[in-house]
């Protein structure tokens, strides 16, 4: 079926799959996905799907039969290509779960390239579960119709990230005992950025002292009030991708 204004419909249901999309191409989507689009959506044969693989872009699909144990989709026709994403990585400290939830989903959100899950001296936790974080970051690409998924790195430490710390890419360091006002800084530095953000407790004296003496890093303040950490989070990267992201019109 040939995509018009009118298919798929804006209301099709939309799900990232295991790839790769191609014309004709047809799927077998399984177990909580199939779930969702039978039990949940209600999709009958000859019903839209819109499909990203994180690597073709987003396809409309047409249901070939919705069974008990899998829905078969055919990709008809690519809708767009898979967008061009903002060098950008959030190198969050890990939080209580709910908050770390919420980082995890309003990164996405915004646009990020990568999450950098960081364990500091003050963290309260020091785990992940890598299946439940990336099920929250593939929901919120689908809710907000993003056609790549942000890359989720294991969980490191402070240390070893600085350690390895890549020379091309400027760090941000939120520092909530002051720095460079945070958009006049972006907006000075173009090229691959991150930002790195604290746990509820901040970083200790020592973890400060490291940052601010790494050669890439330049400390940035978000204003004179101190934000809970998955404000500084949310805030930031907002700040940096209409500086210097993809909401400015521009891409580094
Ligand atoms: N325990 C710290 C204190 O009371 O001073 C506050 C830590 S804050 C809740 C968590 C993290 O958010 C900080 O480590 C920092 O990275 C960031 N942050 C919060 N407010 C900030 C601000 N005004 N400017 C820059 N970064 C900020």
């Amino acid at each position: 079926m040939p995509a018009t204004p009118a298919w798929p419909p804006r209301s099709a249901p939309r799900l990232f799959v295991a790839g790769p999309l191609a014309e004709g191409a047809q799927l077998a989507v399984e177990g909580q996905q199939a779930h969702y689009l039978a039990k949940v959506m209600h999709v009958a044969p000859g019903d839209a799907v819109i499909a990203c693989d994180d690597a073709t872009g987003e396809w409309a699909c047409e249901v070939v039969s919705a069974g008990k144990r899998d829905v078969v989709l055919a990709a008809r026709q690519r809708l767009r290509p898979r967008e061009a994403v903002p060098d950008f990585t959030l190198c969050a400290a890990l939080l209580k779960k709910p908050n770390f939830d919420l980082v995890l989903e309003k990164a996405t959100e915004l646009g990020v390239a990568r999450i950098q899950p960081l364990v500091t001296r003050r963290c309260v936790a020091d785990k992940l579960n890598p299946e439940r974080a990336a099920a929250i970051v593939t929901e919120a690409a689908e809710q907000c119709a993003r056609t790549a998924l942000p890359v989720l790195e294991p969980v490191t430490r402070l240390e070893a990230l600085l350690r390895d710390w890549p020379q091309e890419r400027t760090l941000f360091f939120a520092d909530e005992q002051g720095g460079a006002p945070a958009a006049a800084a972006f907006a000075a530095q173009a090229g691959p950025a991150a930002l790195l953000v604290g746990p509820e407790g901040g970083f200790d004296e020592a973890e400060r002292a490291l940052v601010r003496g790494h050669p890439q890093a330049r400390a940035i303040t978000l204003g004179p009030r101190i934000l809970r950490a998955e404000t500084a989070c949310v805030a930031a990267t907002a700040l940096w991708m209409a500086s210097a992201g993809d909401w400015s019109g521009t891409q580094s």
